[in-house]
């Protein structure tokens, strides 16, 4: 018998671990919830896991891109 559902979809995220900010968060490693928090990263201060911070989107000083007005040459 064929089923006609995949056993996944390439191209969507499903479950994935992640640190929330501003939520009481856990370690999957250790249960307890110290947590030295970084830019992109949130490390558990007792084991060491690592988790990304999930917020839904990405944010950072080179994310932004500044193509100038269109038209004007570059000053040389
Ligand atoms: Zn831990």
């Amino acid at each position: 018998m064929q089923s006609d559902t995949l056993p996944f979809t390439a191209g969507t995220p499903g479950y994935r671990l992640a640190y929330h900010l501003g939520e009481d968060n856990h370690c999957p490693g250790c249960d307890r919830s110290h947590w030295l928090v970084g830019r992109m990263t949130a490390e558990c201060a007792y084991c060491g896991t690592a988790l990304p911070i999930g917020v839904g989107r990405t944010a950072g000083g080179g994310l932004f891109r500044s193509q100038g007005k269109p038209g004007v040459p570059l000053a040389a």
